[in-house]
């Protein structure tokens, strides 16, 4: 059956992978962007019948409870939720300042509470759902020059684990996924000789690949996963391992 299914940051790398992914599986599909519109508007001219490109500024409540109303004209319920939409900032702590942490936490922690926030109450409703958030190893164990980001991914993590909790007796589902290094826009500044570094500390030798991360979702969105919850799912190559 044709599932409903809404991704953040769908215009690009991870989250784009992930949308064409449930495009190709046949699911009715909303294609969140924000500033990046051209490639998210092409996938949506390619599934014409079952897609959807929405912009909306995750970090503004008004925003996400509109394109929610408008997948829900279009599609109706929502099935699945993704919560993709990330920004990454490398800066030494001494600094960061006050608009610098509101502006990753707007984004990558406010994000994920505006989109549950506007889809959660009908997934009770129908005792029906799976949310898929993706965080990052460093929301792990931390990155150097990157307290901000990890801070904001650790919150994500819990944030992930308490929904699962209070979400589980209405059969709703949360789970996390932990990427490692993927390939995106998003390490466009790592240096050839840190990358080359950076590999010989993955045990699979390469960074991950958009779509490395977008098989694991499609698993934990489908029927095969409806017995996993609160669990938080290491896409890293290896990277992790204690
Ligand atoms: P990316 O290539 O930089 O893409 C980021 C996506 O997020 C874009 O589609 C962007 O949309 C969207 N976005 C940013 N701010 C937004 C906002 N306010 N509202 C809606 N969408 C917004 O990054 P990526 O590497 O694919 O990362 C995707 C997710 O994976 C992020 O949460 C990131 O933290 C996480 N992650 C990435 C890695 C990695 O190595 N790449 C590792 C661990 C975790 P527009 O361009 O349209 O603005």
């Amino acid at each position: 059956m044709k599932r409903v299914v809404l991704v953040t940051g769908a215009s690009r790398g991870i989250g784009y992978a992930i949308a064409r992914r449930f495009c190709e599986a046949g699911d009715n599909v909303v294609i969140n962007f924000n500033k990046t519109r051209e490639p998210a508007l092409e996938l949506a001219r390619a599934f014409p019948n079952s897609s959807l490109a929405v912009r909306a500024d995750v970090s503004r409540f008004d925003q996400v409870k509109a394109m929610v109303g408008l997948a829900q004209k279009s599609f109706g319920s929502i099935d699945v939720v993704v919560n993709n939409a990330g920004i990454a900032l490398w800066q030494p702590f001494t600094e960061a300042d006050e608009a610098k942490f509101d502006e990753l936490f707007s984004v990558n922690v406010k994000g994920v509470f505006n989109v549950c926030k506007a889809t959660v109450p009908q997934m009770i409703k129908r005792k029906t759902g799976k949310i898929i958030n993706i965080s990052s190893v460093w929301g792990l164990v931390g990155a150097s020059c990157e307290v901000l980001y990890s801070a904001s991914k650790a919150a994500v993590i819990g944030f992930s684990k308490a929904l699962a909790k209070e979400l589980g007796p209405s059969n709703i589902t949360v789970n996390c996924v932990v990427p490692g290094i993927i390939e995106t826009d998003m390490n466009n500044d790592i240096t050839r000789e840190a990358a080359n570094e950076l590999k010989q500390s993955v045990p699979l030798a390469r960074f991950g690949k958009t779509s490395d991360v977008a098989g694991v979702v499609l698993f934990l969105a489908s029927a095969g996963a409806n017995y996993i919850t609160g669990q938080v799912l290491g896409v890293d190559g290896g990277f992790m391992i204690t």
